[in-house]
Formats: structure tokens, sequence, C-alpha cells
């Protein structure tokens, strides 16, 4: 028998943890050394009681957590648990179920069906998509591009999960000049190179360019292609001109994935639903849940039109996919992993919690918060915001008191300095970037307790932090 008491305290510390999330330092003040020092130790021999075990942890961890599920975390695009997404996490979790396979439980594959019905409903995508709930959006976009890599081979007569790549008609992946890094990975991963790949220029927001795209694709021998556009720009938040895009691709007869990770969360809204135009005409989608569901990481969403490339390239099972009405689902045609976690249940207890209009209001609040923090630093004398706002992430610049409008190289310095200023004080976090040469600070906004005050006492801080650095003499 487990002990009722064990867990209870438990979530104890766990609710004692997050009522702190709002007042405490978003990056705490730790060193690594010391964390190592309170963790580490050799193997014990002996076991401990799990009681203080626990508590243990919990007193060595604590220094070393961020608040990264706060309402003032502005970094990476992040997300943070809403709590019926982590109380189901925690059930998930109590249950130990293992999502592989329907026998192993019934309940976590029916849980995905039901949330992965919503979820193409909720996006717009085309009926009869298949769903795998992946670690994360890396993950997807691998699973999307194994689905992708196994069709258009597929079409020259080649198998390309039994006889691999040796021999394989060459395929030309294209993407977008700004694809994320884990494009880049899965394409690694599968075989594809991450070099090989035709980038297509960007524009000033990171949208690929359609009429690049169009040249590109003109320039290439023929034979299986695979385009990649993105929705959402991780520094920016652009969409690539998807309807455009989409056009060319089928043009060509390739296939189109849309990295979506975050983006793709806009089309729950109306009223940000245009940046999508085009998306359902794609092949293949990625997004995360762990970002703008706000469940716990690790949950990340991988969808393919035709299930049957999507099933061949992830079964462990006999490939060749058969539609069998009303059969039970069996996650492991779906993903990379055999045994995994139930991440379905926090899934489907988000989507539950907030509707269809609660998801549009999150992503619609998350963006007026953004904008509301765009306004609130542009306002400021040396403060530049380099990208259209558009969705939730906001690119900003300092220049020095003083500087010229030319000299790069001090605003560089300068805007490095703000950054680690801004994490030192701790009032708020967020990440440098490097953006089309230039340094810059960005700002994501993917929380669904942040507020207006935690928007306000962020921008003053953050300004705070640049006047202090300005005041030091170099
Ligand atoms: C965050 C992100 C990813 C990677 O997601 P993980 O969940 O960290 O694997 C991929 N693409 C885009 C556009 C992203 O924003």
């Amino acid at each position: 028998m487990s002990d009722p008491r064990l867990l209870r305290r438990a979530a104890d510390l766990a609710a004692e943890f997050l009522d702190t999330l709002p007042s405490r330092r978003v990056f705490p003040d730790v060193e690594l050394e010391s964390l190592r020092a309170a963790m580490g130790g050799p193997l014990p021999d002996q076991g401990q009681d799990p009681a203080a075990v626990v508590e243990d942890l919990a007193a060595a961890s604590e220094p070393g957590v961020v608040a990264t599920a706060g309402p003032r975390y502005f970094g990476f695009v992040v997300g943070g648990s809403q709590p019926a997404a982590l109380a189901a996490d925690w059930l998930a979790s109590a249950w130990d179920q293992n999502a592989g396979l329907y026998v192993l439980s019934p309940a976590a594959a029916v849980t995905e069906e039901v949330a992965a019905a919503w979820l193409i409903e909720l996006f717009g995508l085309p009926e009869g998509t298949s769903v795998g709930f992946t670690t994360g959006a890396t993950m997807a976009n691998f699973t999307c591009l194994a689905a992708a890599r196994h069709a258009v081979l597929q079409r020259d007569g080649w198998n390309v999960e039994e006889q691999g790549l040796f021999g394989a008609p060459e395929i030309h992946v294209v993407v977008g000049d700004e694809a994320h890094v884990t494009i880049f990975a899965s394409l690694q991963m599968l075989g594809l190179g991450r070099s090989r790949v035709h980038r297509v220029p960007t524009d000033d927001q990171g949208r690929m360019r359609a009429d690049a795209l169009r040249s590109t694709l003109a320039g290439l021998p023929s034979g299986p292609t695979v385009v990649c556009a993105q929705a959402g720009n991780v520094n920016t938040g652009a969409f690539d001109p998807l309807e455009e895009i989409g056009v060319l691709a089928r043009g060509r007869g390739a296939w189109l994935h849309v990295d979506g990770a975050f983006g793709l969360w806009a089309g729950a809204s109306p009223a940000f639903r245009a940046l999508l135009v085009g998306v359902a005409e794609a092949d293949s989608w990625t997004t995360d849940s762990h970002k703008w569901l706000n469940v716990p990481h690790d949950s990340g969403l991988a969808f393919v039109r035709d299930p049957a490339p999507h099933h061949d390239a992830m079964t462990l099972g006999a490939a060749y996919y058969v539609e069998t009405a009303g059969a039970e689902r069996d996650s492991y045609n779906w993903v990379p992993e055999s045994s995994r976690r139930a991440r379905g249940f926090a899934v489907y207890a988000a989507l539950r919690a907030l509707g269809r209009s609660g998801v549009a209001e999150l992503i619609e609040r998350c963006s007026r918060l953004a904008r509301r923090m765009a306004d609130r630093l542009r306002k400021e004398p040396g403060v530049e915001i380099l990208n259209d706002v558009v969705l939730n992430q906001v690119l900003v610049r300092f220049s020095p008191p003083g500087s010229g409008p030319g000299d790069a190289a001090a605003a560089d310095d300068y805007t490095r300095a703000v950054i680690a200023a801004v994490q030192r004080d701790g009032t708020c976090w967020l990440s440098g970037t490097t953006w089309h040469g230039v340094a810059a600070v960005r700002v994501s906004v993917s929380n669904w307790s942040t507020t207006e005050a935690d928007i306000d006492v962020s921008a003053e801080a953050i300004l705070r932090c640049a006047r202090e650095v300005a005041s030091v003499p170099a």
C-alpha cells in the first residue's frame, strides 16, 4: 500500500509552491555549486524513508526551481499549467497508465481519442486527420516529417521504413530561412540532413517569402519534395503566408508541413484565425499543448492529414495501415515511443476546463497583454519594438542614452546588459535573441495567470533596469 499521507504531503508542498508563484523571484538567486552540494553525494547504500526523501528533495530543489509556471515568466514560449490540467496530470502519475496500447490503458486510449477529435475541430483541420501525443513540438515535427518522408518516397515506389535511405530517390526539402531549430533537428534525425535543405529567404517579420518559394521550387529538379512552413515565428510571432505556400506546394505535388508549436493555437480564436488562412490545406501540422494550452510539460501534438503514412512511419506493428471502423486506438502507431506517459489526460482536462470560448479567450488575453507590454515599453525614449505585435511575441531593442541611430554595436551591448539586469532583478524573466543581426529582448506572453498588473510591474522593472544599466559608467 502506498502511504496517503505522503501523497497529501506532496500535494501540500506543491500547493504551497504554487501560492508563491505570483510573488517569488522569477529566476532564483542560486549557485550551481550550492545546488550540487545540496542534491549530490554518493548513491546511498541503504534506502531512506519515502517521507524524508520527499521532504529533502523539495528542500534541496526549491532554491533552484524557476517560476516558469508563474505570471511573469516571459522567456522562450513556455506556457504554465492551468489548474485542471495540473490536477489531471497528478492523477495520470498516480494511475501510472502506460498509454502505448489500448490493452495497457483503455482510459488513456479513449481520452486521447476524444481530445484528438476536439483538437481537430478546434483548429479546423480536415476530418480523419490522425494525431500523435508526443513529448513536445520537436518530436511532433519529427513524427510529421517521418510521415512526409514515407509518403513522398512511396509515390516513387520506395518503402523507406523497409529499405532505408540507401539508394532512395533524393528528397528535396525546402524550409523558410527562419524555420525553428527543431525542424533542422528533425531532419538530422531522419537522415535528411540539416545543411542540404533549400532555404527560402524571409521578409522583415521572418515570414517565408512566397515569391522566393516560387523561384526556389522552379529551380529544383523534379522529384519528391517536402516544404516546411511556420505558423508563429518564435521571435516575432509572424505567420508564413500559408495560403500562397499551399498553392505552390500543391502545384509541385509536394508535402506541406506546418510547424505551429504555439501559433496553431491562434486558429482557436475567431479574432486571430485570419493569420492561418490556408492552414487546413497542409498535409501535417505540429503544435504544443505545453505551450499555449497551458498543460504541464511534456505535451506536443503531431497531426497528419492522411493516417496511412503517419501510421506506417511510426508503427512498431505491421506496416500498411488498414482502417478498421471503430477499432480501438493503439497510441504506439502514431508516435515514436512505445511505452509512455498518459499525457492525454491533461490535454483533455484543459480542453474541458476552458471550452472552445475559454481557449479563444486565453489566446486573445495573452496577445492583448503582449500589446500592452509593447505599448508601455515603446513610450520610453531609446526603446524600439522591432516586430509587428500580431500575436503574443514582442521583440524589444534598447539604445543607450546619447547614442546615435547608427551605433548598432552600442545598442547591442546595452540591450544585452539590460537583459542581464532584468534577469538578476527577478521581477520577471525574459531571454535575449539575435534578430536579423541585432541583439534583442524577446517577450512571450503565454500563461493563463498573467494579468495587466503583471505586465505593468514587469514593464516598470525592465525600464528601471535599463536606467540603472545606463547610469553605470562603462
Ligand atoms: C517551441 C517551438 C518548437 C519546439 O518545441 P518543443 O516543445 O520545445 O520541442 C518548435 N517550433 C516552434 C515554432 C516553436 O516555437
